[in-house]
């Protein structure tokens, strides 16, 4: 019997055939995948004929069409829906899947192929989407390190093999400290703490053989602990455990790995012919160089810092008033912004939620598509690969775009959080396959299933993602939907929040699922009010993180980067009573792999687009503005990675975005209000 994964799928949408696959089909499947992807490629690097773009690059394109096709359906269940064979499977398959790409970056013979197809470029009669993949596959081999012979390309690999070591030795030493550290909390240190945090510390104090409840470093417990014990030494000693992970000297000290990886990188970026690390990261993302980041975050720095000054001082009042004297310090501030949210803003999440059904945010989110962009949405019936899961086309003047899965609940097989996948990307080339796109999240299951603000939001993020997706437009699939840079992907999905929080929508569709009636206004404005609460003091922890990592990457590596750290808060002038979001020995995003080094920026450069480009709709007078959605379906979500981000967006837009909407929605454009 032929295997289902690896069988043409004949039905309705050309869907993989769910119900015909079983575990066992997948390990199978793989390899036979994997031995036609390595075959391909090979015919690729060793033909005898002169490379041209068809028999080079659009064959690398088709190469690996059996091992996506099996990948699509296998790391969908992978994340939604875990069994333990598939995790084992999962762990089997991360470092064959590793060394098959690392095989075709350092195929020798496949480079000098993609290298004269480079230099000749421009005699090769290529349309602007061809030339720009091209680039793209040029870049992602000679950033890889395929260019470096002899002696450099040992010392590549053996940067390579060392940083693998000492990023995972970092996570390592991290979570031996987070877990290491644990405080028994007597019965009146209890006091002020609401039933959550309690039974967080008992179920912790469980967990590590104690007779009663615990406080230990987890986010979940340590974050709610700072916001209602009213003990402030207790505060103090849990606060400073806190901020003290990853330095606390012996084994599980990451500061030295934190100097030596930085090191590494510095080196790397040289070998690459980059004057920095943060110019070679930087360089396929949107922003470019360090100066236009640095730009950026000082921008929004000095606008912070003030709204920061101005709470703190807020909050000192409230101290003093306790009769507490001395400065506000890091483990008051959640304390007293806490009290200070119930007092001007606060509404309990359950009156909000019987007006945020399920079916009714899936209904204004299709709705908010159908009015921008024409899009419309029919259910069709499954069975997908879980019973939970429901499907539906997309499609525009009769033309179906995409199918849609929306998996929304929450499962013990599923990972945590949210996301959107595509289980087959949009391109034109090998026959224009249906797209095929998953929005999985972790809602409450209910009935009907309430959603609270934030799950509603979510549900909005990802249907942006979802939408990048499906209105992709582009020939190849290396370039389709999300392949974007890192600083852009979070435009479409943020962008796409402003409308869950639009009055037509919320008129429209926030409606109590018992009587059908709207949301009252007082309420809408208590949500709209909590959306800008504190944001001095998260805008001021994260530019302090932004700030640090840049430093860190931009010209030599610092011999130590504690010392770097601490020159880099003073030159800004770090609020007293706030400290970084991440500091250096427990900074996983920049020190346990490359993720987000020299790229904590980009939360907020694509947060900067994301408000200016709703701007747009504002400006036109009308949110579902026809002619502005026109636009940014052209320059941005049909466009996937065709083009550079930044003539996209320039093209959108008519400018490069400003940071006045993104200080307006957070509010920080009066602090002193
Ligand atoms: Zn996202």
């Amino acid at each position: 019997m032929t295997n289902p994964l690896l069988a043409d799928w004949t039905g309705p949408y050309e869907l993989p055939p769910f119900t015909e696959i079983s575990d066992a089909d997948f390990a199978p499947a793989f390899d036979a995948a994997l031995a036609e992807a390595r075959a391909n490629i090979a015919a690729i690097a060793d033909s005898p004929d002169a490379p041209t773009f068809v028999n080079t690059i659009e064959a690398m394109e088709l190469a690996e069409e059996a091992l996506e096709k099996v990948a699509g359906v296998f790391y969908n269940l992978a994340g939604a829906d875990a069994t333990p064979a598939r995790q084992e499977l999962m762990r089997d398959l991360a470092p064959k899947l590793a060394a098959f790409s690392s095989e075709i970056t350092m195929n020798k013979a496949l480079f000098a192929r993609i290298d004269q197809l480079w230099q000749s470029r421009e005699s090769l009669g290529l349309d602007p989407e061809q030339d720009r993949l091209l680039e793209q596959y040029y870049q992602m081999f000679t950033r890889s390190g395929a260019a470096l012979e002899g002696a450099e390309a040992e010392r590549m690999r053996e940067i390579k093999q060392r940083f693998a070591s000492i990023t995972t030795q970092f996570s390592q030493n991290l979570l031996a400290d987070e877990s290491g550290w644990f405080r028994p909390l007597a019965e009146d240190e209890l006091e002020g703490l609401p039933d959550f945090v309690v039974d967080t510390a008992r179920a912790a104090g469980k967990e590590r053989g104690q007779d009663g409840p615990v406080l230990t470093l987890s986010r979940s417990l340590i974050v709610p602990f700072l916001q209602f014990s009213p003990n402030r030494e207790l505060r103090r000693i849990a606060y400073e455990a806190w901020a003290a992970r990853g330095a606390n000297g012996g084994e599980t000290d990451n500061r030295e790995i934190a100097a030596e990886v930085l090191k590494l990188r510095e080196e790397r970026a040289k070998l690459l012919g980059y004057e920095s690390f943060a110019a070679y990261k930087l360089e396929p993302e949107m922003a470019k160089t360090p100066e236009a980041v640095r730009d950026l975050l000082m921008r929004v720095w000095a606008p912070a810092k003030a709204a920061a000054e101005a709470d703190a001082a807020k909050l000192a009042e409230m101290m003093h008033a306790d009769g507490i004297n001395g400065d506000l310090e890091p483990w008051d501030w959640r304390y007293y912004a806490e009290k200070r949210r119930v007092a001007e803003h606060d509404f309990d999440e359950g009156q909000i939620k019987p007006y945020l059904s399920l079916d009714a945010m899936i209904g204004a989110a299709f709705d908010t598509a159908n009015r921008l962009f024409g899009l419309k949405f029919k259910e069709i019936d499954g069975p997908f690969y879980h019973a939970d899961v429901r499907g539906w086309e997309v499609s525009r003047g009769g033309k179906v775009l995409a199918v849609f899965l929306g998996d929304y609940f929450a499962r013990g097989s599923k990972r945590s959080g949210a996301w959107c996948s595509a289980m087959r990307s949009q391109r034109k080339l090998g026959g224009a396959p249906v797209p095929i796109v998953v929005n999985v999240c972790n809602f409450a299951k209910g009935d009907p299933a309430l959603l609270s603000h934030d799950d509603a939001r979510t549900l909005f993020h990802e249907f942006g993602h979802a939408l990048h997706q499906m209105l992709s437009n582009v020939t190849y699939q290396f370039l389709s939907g999300t392949s974007v840079a890192r600083d852009f992907v979070e435009l479409p999905s943020q962008l796409y929040e402003h409308w869950l929080d639009v009055p037509e929508t919320l008129e429209k569709h926030a409606r109590h699922y018992k009587t059908g009636e709207p949301m009252p206004t007082e309420l809408r404005e208590k949500l709209n009010g909590a959306a800008t609460f504190d944001q001095g003091f998260s805008t001021v922890e994260y530019l302090g993180s932004a700030l640090v990592d840049l430093a860190f990457h931009e010209g030599a590596a610092p011999e130590d980067p504690m010392a770097k750290q601490a020159e880099v808060l003073r030159e800004i002038g770090m609020p007293h009573a706030i400290r970084m979001r991440h500091a250096t020995p427990h900074f996983s995003h920049v020190f346990s792999g490359d993720g987000y080094s020299a790229g904590y920026y980009s939360y907020m450069w694509s947060e900067v687009m994301d408000a200016d480009a709703f701007e747009a709709f504002e400006e036109a007078g009308d949110v579902f503005d026809p002619e502005t959605a026109a636009k940014l379906e052209r320059f941005v979500l049909s466009a996937g990675n065709s083009r550079p981000p930044e003539e996209l967006y320039t093209e959108f837009r008519g400018k490069m975005p400003g940071v006045e909407p993104l200080l307006k929605g957070r509010g920080l454009l009066d602090p002193a209000a």
